[in-house]
């Protein structure tokens, strides 16, 4: 009688020891569903053609949101070498910087990065019987330039970007003198 309680023991035991288990099974809230539908951090820069004439050059005008293209070897930046940031000369976002500006020799500002890639954005672009990528600010949707995958390492990518489209603006602390001493 004892003996046949004694093989039931462990098994019982052993049951018990499973049931926790099955409570902790966690619950995990989808969390991208909770985000659908929000507005990005950045808020859009929207406005009408006359509001941007008003503030743009017809150079930057012409590039910025007719999509055109300044000549090779013309921009402000193509074979500029200063420290600092390149932001959208329309809405001043933050676009490219120094770091990531090469010598590419095709006569426009040329980066292998964007700061950030939020920053920016991509849209295929087959006018003029050639297939690119063309690049658009992501806030306020004016066009910079094209995309190439030609570019150096660590990306192979190059940003060939008008300098009408871009504004620079200096590293912050850098000494005056060393500026000057040029
Ligand atoms: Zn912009």
């Amino acid at each position: 009688m004892d003996c046949r309680w004694l093989l039931w023991m462990p098994l019982l035991w052993a049951a018990g020891c499973s049931q926790p288990a099955r409570d902790a099974a966690p619950v995990i809230e989808s969390a991208s569903t909770a985000n659908k539908g929000a507005k990005p951090m950045s808020d859009k820069v929207e406005k009408s053609q006359e509001e941007w004439r008003n503030i743009l050059t017809p150079e930057q005008y012409r590039i910025l949101r007719e999509k055109g293209t300044e000549r090779a070897f013309t921009g402000k930046y193509w074979n500029f070498k200063g420290e600092g940031t390149y932001v959208c000369a329309g809405c001043g976002q933050e676009l490219f910087t120094s770091d990531t500006k090469f010598d590419s020799g095709c006569g426009w500002p040329s980066f292998w990065d964007a700061v950030d890639k939020s920053k920016i954005v991509t849209k295929d672009d087959n006018s003029f019987g050639m297939r690119r990528i063309e690049v658009m600010c992501s806030r306020c949707g004016g066009h910079l330039g094209h995309v190439f995958d030609d570019g150096p390492k660590p990306t192979g990518q190059r940003y060939c970007i008008n300098s009408a489209s871009i504004s620079f603006k200096e590293k912050k602390g850098k000494k005056q003198n060393e500026a000057n001493g040029k």
